[in-house]
């Protein structure tokens, strides 16, 4: 999957970023102090051995994922929002990337529903309604063509 998962991510972040008006750069090996997606808000790393695991392997959810990490940069702060936590303002971007692309939420929501909530992440119905609202919005500025 290696080669297919760098391509997919490739494609992925160059939707993300046309999206959001940036150009992301983007790893697939693993950060040396986290397991999991993550940014230091100039890069993102998309560990292979995450997707793997929890079976990231279609191209909305790597979009979704993708997303989720440059609403956590210094990337996307253009976009008022009504001050969600900051796992919460990246779920989002996630749902805004999605709606802008006119690709369904249903598969990262799958997703979220699986991964463990704790102290930094909300509840899976949490972060699902907030996905949604940014989703709502993507779509909604999709079609005023913004
Ligand atoms: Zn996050």
């Amino acid at each position: 999957m290696g080669t297919n998962l760098k391509a997919l991510v490739a494609a992925s972040g160059a939707l993300v970023g046309g999206v959001l008006g940036v150009r992301l750069e983007i790893s697939t090996s693993s950060h040396p102090r986290c397991a999991g997606p993550c940014t230091d808000g100039a890069r993102i790393w998309l560990p292979a051995d995450w997707c793997a695991r929890w079976g990231v392997t279609s191209r909305d959810v790597v979009i979704a994922v993708l997303a989720h990490e440059a609403g956590h940069g210094a990337l996307c702060r253009d976009i008022d929002l009504d001050g969600p936590s900051e796992e919460l303002r990246a779920d989002w971007y996630a749902g805004y990337c999605l709606g802008r692309l006119g690709v369904s939420a249903g598969r990262f929501l799958a997703l979220l529903k699986r991964l463990p909530s704790g102290p930094s992440h909300p509840l899976a119905w949490i972060r699902g309604e907030v996905v949604r609202q940014g989703w709502a919005r993507g779509l909604a500025d999709a079609r005023l063509g913004r």
